[in-house]
């Protein structure tokens, strides 16, 4: 995520904070002082928030480790003002390894509320009158309280929090998958619409919460759906074979020329046949100021290739369009094409209308060279 600092890493696993994320201890410091409470009450607020942070990082890294059973790895953990995201690198496609992956966050806090109930139950606290301004006069007392919320807010069915998980995990060991999380996902924008009005008339944290929930309903039905529609297909299948490369001794300038004629942003290099790499647009404009328009080709190839095999699943390959948006697909040193992001579209939509699997490009159709 960007904006987010790493600060420590447990049981294998980065533990990052969002900038944002200060923001909130600011506020809340502030707050404190500016509604006249003294130095100490602004600090106890932030040690409370604190403490209900780290809460939230052991409910995540319950997920997280209840993944790591099921050889799910965790990419990292990050602490945002709305709460906290364990990156999981998938969710269990298995409806009963999803309800405890889902389910092992809020029963983290739920250990955490009867530890501090019963530590205040030993020490006393309870045998006090009752009154309304317990609640708010212990900090451990204050921090049982938003445990407790924090359970119960976790378990509301919505997608993408723990609720919607659980809900999707019961709806799909009865239904289809897909119909199940585009079910879940509804249910999750229902959720988002009352969160939203009513963030208004008690608390605008909860619009923001409802942005995030809406957002992230689509995410996962569009992730799902995607998932579902690339299922046993390899890069050979979304290949461009219809391309310009070049010659690696090419100069600068010929390659700019046939990039404004083409439209086309990437150009693989080849020398006699075999692959060396690949130029962006911005590696042609940058080597171009430094080494002038005359130098050939191959003083431009980036350093990251990125190529992939003809056999990588397309899923897999979906993960790997990072800053790289044009991926080469290489077999013992020959290019046999381009995979990009709208590829990958195109071969959906193929198969979408036409019910099957596009043939596969002809081998003699591909790499039309410049000449
Ligand atoms: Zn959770």
């Amino acid at each position: 995520m960007k904006w987010s600092w790493q600060i420590g890493r447990i049981a294998g696993i980065d533990l990052k904070v969002h900038s944002t994320f200060m923001l909130i201890l600011i506020w809340v410091g502030f707050s404190a002082l500016l509604s006249g409470g003294n130095l100490t009450a602004a600090l106890t607020n932030v040690l409370l928030i604190l403490a209900l942070f780290m809460c939230v990082v052991m409910h995540e890294f319950g997920h997280a480790l209840t993944a790591r059973i099921f050889g799910i790895k965790t990419r990292d953990i990050t602490l945002l003002p709305i709460g906290g995201v364990a990156r999981l690198e998938e969710m269990p496609e298995d409806p009963l390894e999803e309800l405890l992956v889902a389910a092992a966050g809020p029963a983290v806090n739920v250990v955490i509320s009867a530890a501090l109930f019963s530590a205040l139950l030993i020490t006393g606290y309870f045998s006090q009158p009752l009154n309304l301004s317990m609640l708010t006069g212990n900090i451990w007392m204050q921090l049982l309280a938003a445990n407790i919320t924090l359970v119960f807010f976790n378990l509301i069915p919505a997608f993408p929090m723990d609720g919607g998980r659980v809900l999707r995990a019961i709806l799909a060991s009865g239904m289809d998958y897909v119909k199940a999380t585009n079910l879940a996902a509804n249910v999750g924008r229902g959720f988002a619409v009352l969160m939203g009005i009513a963030g208004f008339f008690l608390n605008p944290w909860l619009i923001a919460t409802a942005l995030f929930v809406w957002s992230g309903a689509g995410a996962e039905a569009r992730t799902v759906q995607i998932k579902r529609d690339l299922n046993g297909l390899t890069a050979r299948d979304a290949l461009i074979s219809k391309f310009y490369q070049v010659e690696a001794n090419q100069s600068l300038e010929s390659l700019f020329q046939l990039a404004m004629q083409t439209g086309q942003s990437h150009f693989p290099v080849v020398s006699n046949g075999v692959y060396l790499g690949i130029i962006s647009r911005n590696d042609l404009m940058k080597t171009m100021d430094r080494l002038g328009s005359r130098s050939p080709a191959y003083a431009a190839i980036s350093g990251e290739p990125g190529n992939i095999s003809p056999e990588t699943p397309l899923k897999d390959v979906m993960m790997k369009f990072g800053t790289n948006r044009t991926l080469p697909v290489v077999e013992n040193r020959q290019l046999l094409g381009l995979v990009t992001p709208e590829s990958v579209q195109h071969l959906i939509w193929y198969n979408k209308r036409m019910g099957n699997t596009r043939p596969r490009p002809p081998r003699e159709n591909i790499n039309p060279l410049l000449d």
